[in-house]
């Protein structure tokens, strides 16, 4: 099945993970064990109290001290196996960095907690023939689905626009069982390794949809002739590469926390910005971020790529007014 020549190619595989969330910290913790050589941990976030019910990856010190979600799993990773390379990258994915986020991966593990980045990943896996392997986890059911980069079919045909808001229920308004996650990022990471050791033949295809509580599972197969309606794998549409179809700011699902987008890439000199809001509150700061007090409720944490959390707000305009006020701009 693996064998010598499976994990010799295990060791110089390069994989990505999108997302240090539920999926991803467990996806990475066994593809680090299988002695995968080579993970890129990407996250955009830092650690919470409520993310210990699920996120495997991380402990009550990681909240408390709300680390880089990214730096947090590698260390841990690391620690699990030193004999391989974790690197983490601390941001948030879009058109503009994803081809410098992902260079020199072999296949990404798609552990996101948003469409538009899985819609992003599917338009730059067909550009570059980059595959990946889907998953999903909301309540008690999820599903995965491997796509190979190549052609036909992908994510697209599965989902061929955007959901709008609020049609389909988030980790916020439904919850998610702790044990689905595991399982899901399991059935993940089987396709992966069946990939990266050549065993191309035994990935399961379609998409394997699970409802763990109602024991109901099911195949969808994915033909690949849905491909003839499908925009991006039929048609050659990569809007969401080459388009402008991210927005700027997202209220985050399950806190009360604004996330803003510079509207232009930069990188901020955190160290000059953690001087300059000495005289204005209790700041903090490290490589990856600085973050500032604004209120008993309210702070703002500012990343290196001109990204910023403002956590105590779910109002967009409030999260605007503070980072004009501190960031600028
Ligand atoms: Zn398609």
């Amino acid at each position: 099945m693996i064998g010598k020549i499976g994990q010799e190619k295990l060791s110089s595989s390069r994989v990505a993970i999108l997302g240090c969330g539920a999926l991803g910290t467990v996806a990475a913790d066994i593809l680090a064990r299988a002695g995968v050589g080579f993970l890129r941990l990407i996250d955009r976030d830092v650690v919470e109290w409520t993310n210990l019910q699920r996120q495997s990856l991380f402990n009550e010190q990681d909240a408390r001290e709300a680390r880089a979600k990214a730096e947090a799993a590698c260390d841990a990773l690391q620690r699990v196996n030193s004999g391989i390379v974790c690197e983490p990258v601390v941001s948030d994915v879009n058109a503009n960095n994803i081809t410098s986020i992902l260079s020199g991966c072999d296949l990404v593990i798609d552990a996101a907690d948003n469409f538009a980045v899985r819609f992003l990943l599917n338009d730059y896996s067909l550009e570059q023939t980059l595959p990946w392997v889907h998953g999903g986890c909301v309540g008690t059911t999820g599903q995965v689905a491997f796509f190979r980069g190549q052609g036909r079919p992908c994510f697209r045909c599965l989902v061929p626009e955007m959901p709008p808001a609020a049609a389909i229920p988030t980790c916020d308004t439904a919850g998610v069982l702790g044990s689905a996650t595991h399982a899901i990022a399991s059935l993940q990471v089987t396709e992966a390794i069946k990939w990266l050791t050549g065993n191309e033949d035994a990935i399961r295809p379609g998409v394997f949809s699970l409802d763990f509580w109602t024991n109901r599972n099911r195949m969808i197969g994915l033909p690949p002739s849905l491909g003839d309606s499908c925009g991006a794998c039929g048609g050659g549409e990569r809007k969401f590469l080459y388009g402008n179809a991210s927005g700027e700011a997202e209220v985050l699902c399950g806190r009360l926390s604004v996330q803003l987008n510079p509207v232009t890439a930069s990188i901020v000199n955190l160290e000059e910005m953690a001087s300059r809001w000495h005289s204005l509150g209790e700041v903090n700061s490290n490589r990856f971020f600085a973050r500032i007090r604004i209120s008993e409720s309210e702070t703002l944490t500012l990343f290196r790529d001109g990204r910023a959390l403002v956590d105590g707000t779910d109002q967009i305009w409030r999260a605007k007014a503070i980072y004009a006020q501190l960031v600028g701009g």
